[in-house]
C-alpha cells in the first residue's frame, strides 16, 4: 500500500492565485516516498492539469455528481473530470455531510460513480463532537463505511478518517482516539489506505505519522501554504519512510 497525503483547497484561492501556488509546488514537493495529491476547486483543475503534467504532483477534486451527462444544473460529472486530469475524487467530506446534507446513499452512488470512471475515491468519515460524546462514534464511523461502500469493489478506495470536531479547528485528535478509530476502520476495510485529516500541520505531523495505521493525511488549512505543505509531507516521510 502507498501512503498518500492529500491537500483539500476547498473554496480557497482565485484562478491566478490557485496556478502560483500549485507552480510552487511543482518546484518544491519532489517526493517519491509517497503519493502527493492536490484536490482543488473545480474552476482551478485544467489549469492545475497542466502546471502539474510533468510532475509526480496528482490531481484531485473535493466533489462530484454520480451522473455522466444531463439536466443536473450546477452539477460535475465523473467524465469532466477525467477530462481535466483528476485521478483522485474527495467524497463525502463532512462539510458536504453537514452543510450541504449528503447522505451516505448518495454518497455511495458517488463512490459507485467515480470507481466506473477509474477515479480513486477519498471517502471521508467520521463523528460529530455531539456523537463523540454520546458513545457513538464507532457506530457512525462504521455506518460511514458500509453503507458509502456498500456493493463496491473497494480497491483503489481510500479511506479518511476526519472527526468533525477536529476539522479546520486547530484541536487536533488525540493519539488514542485515532489509534483505536484507525485500528477499527483497519478491521472493517483491510488494506485500504486509511488517512488521518482533522488540522494536520507541520508541528503535528510527527506524531501523528507515528501513529500505526495511519497512511497519510488529508489536509485543509496547511495545505494553502507551500512551505507547510511541504514541511508536514517531509515529517511524515521522516517517521513512515516509504511502505
Ligand atoms: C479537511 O479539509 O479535510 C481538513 C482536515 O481541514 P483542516 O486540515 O483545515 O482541519
Amino acid at each position: 500500500m502507498r501512503n498518500l497525503i492529500a491537500a483539500n483547497w476547498k473554496m480557497h484561492f482565485d484562478i491566478d492565485e490557485a496556478e502560483n501556488t500549485a507552480k510552487q509546488m511543482a518546484n518544491s514537493l519532489k517526493f517519491t516516498e509517497i503519493d502527493v495529491a492536490v484536490c482543488a476547486n473545480f474552476i482551478h483543475l485544467d489549469r492545475l492539469n497542466t502546471v502539474f503534467s510533468k510532475t509526480g504532483i496528482k490531481l484531485g477534486a473535493q466533489n462530484m455528481y454520480f451522473e455522466e451527462k444531463g439536466a443536473y444544473t450546477g452539477e460535475v460529472s465523473p467524465v469532466m473530470l477525467k477530462s481535466v486530469g483528476c485521478e483522485y475524487v474527495i467524497i463525502g467530506h463532512s462539510e458536504r455531510r453537514h452543510i450541504f446534507g449528503e447522505t451516505d446513499e448518495l454518497i455511495n452512488k458517488k463512490i459507485k460513480s467515480a470507481k466506473s470512471h477509474n477515479l480513486k475515491p477519498i471517502l471521508c468519515v467520521g463523528e460529530t463532537l455531539k456523537e463523540r460524546e454520546d458513545a457513538k462514534a464507532f457506530d457512525v464511523i462504521a455506518r460511514q463505511i458500509k453503507e458509502g461502500l456498500d456493493g463496491v469493489d473497494a480497491e483503489d478506495v481510500v479511506i479518511a478518517y476526519e472527526p468533525v470536531w477536529a476539522i479546520g479547528t486547530g484541536v487536533v485528535a488525540d493519539r488514542n482516539t485515532i489509534e483505536e478509530i484507525h485500528a477499527f476502520v483497519r478491521q472493517i476495510v483491510g488494506n485500504l489506505p486509511i488517512l488521518y485529516g482533522g488540522s494536520v500541520k507541520p508541528s503535528n505531523a510527527e506524531q501523528l505519522a507515528s501513529i500505526k495505521d495511519v497512511n497519510g493525511f488529508l489536509v485543509g488549512g496547511a495545505s494553502l501554504v507551500v512551505e507547510d505543505f511541504k514541511s508536514l509531507i517531509e515529517k511524515f516521510i521522516k517517521i513512515k519512510g516509504e511502505d
